[in-house]
């Protein structure tokens, strides 16, 4: 079990609300002719903070990439904040700046500076004015706690310290959602607390979330819901508590005494 919840949550804006954030029904997915994510119904309420777990290869990175449509699906039905995916391009504009996305390998320009880097869609893509776009910028890099860097090109930070920013260049953008896929997965294990403590702060905001981690501290901790996936299926979702002291596939349990 992961060491890195040291602190105390404090949980008095995390209520969850009846409005939903997603929804998804009888969703199918293939790559060609591999069925990569089977029947997948999924309703997200605002606010609520969702980890998704399972083995590599089991469709958790598909899934989320769907919920902002970097992945297409082929059947059923995906609704973000109340606009359906299909192919209009301006839905799916529409729900890139709602939908905040934070991937396992940073993502960041290296050839711009850290403020450029969360300045840079907040100007072209929302029309921000560039002075007002600063001030956003260095509003989040404080929140992730390192203002000190913004002149600094991502080269010259530390793994952790470049995974904040990533997080708050998606903060920039004002979004709704949050989706991380592994974000600390590629992290020092000194680093992984200091991005863990960023998203725990995130969560206490208020923020809807859905994470891909195998940071079962951080489930546990975080989490009002603890989705299992295995081979393209949710094969089980419940409270951490229950997920983690009463798992009821086989294939859960199996998971779990691999990784606890
Ligand atoms: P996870 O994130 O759970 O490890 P992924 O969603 O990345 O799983 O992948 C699920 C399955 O889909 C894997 O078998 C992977 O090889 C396959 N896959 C992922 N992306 C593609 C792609 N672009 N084209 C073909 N197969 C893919
Ligand atoms: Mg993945």
């Amino acid at each position: 079990m992961s060491e890195s919840i040291t602190r105390e949550i404090n949980r008095s804006h995390m209520q969850v609300s009846d409005e939903i954030a997603i929804d998804i029904r009888n969703m199918n997915k293939w790559f060609g002719t591999f069925h990569v994510l089977r029947d997948i119904d999924l309703t997200v309420h605002k606010g609520e903070r969702i980890v998704i777990a399972g083995p590599s290869g089991s469709g958790k990175s598909t899934l989320i990439r769907c919920i902002n449509r970097l992945e297409e699906h082929q059947s059923g039905q995906i609704v973000v904040d109340g606009i359906e995916l299909t192919g209009d391009i301006k839905n799916i504009d529409k729900v890139r700046s709602e939908v905040g996305m934070v991937f396992q390998h940073f993502n960041l320009f290296p050839h711009l500076t850290v403020l450029e880097n969360c300045t840079l869609a907040p100007i072209w893509v929302r029309k921000v004015p560039k002075r007002q776009a600063e001030e956003t910028a260095m509003h989040f890099l404080e929140k992730v706690k390192i203002p000190e860097q913004a002149s600094k090109y991502p080269g010259q930070l530390s793994g952790g310290q470049q995974q904040r920013v990533a997080i708050a260049r998606s903060l920039c953008m004002q979004p709704r959602i949050m989706l991380f896929d592994e974000p600390t997965s590629a992290l020092d294990p000194e680093m992984i607390k200091e991005v863990l403590d960023t998203m725990i702060q995130l969560a206490e905001e208020g923020m809807t979330m859905l994470c891909v981690t195998h940071e079962m501290g951080f489930a546990q901790a975080v989490a009002n819901r603890v989705i299992f996936m295995d081979q393209g299926q949710i094969v089980e979702q419940n409270t951490p508590t229950e997920f983690f002291n009463n798992p009821k596939s086989e294939r859960t349990k199996l998971f779990l005494s691999q990784i606890l």
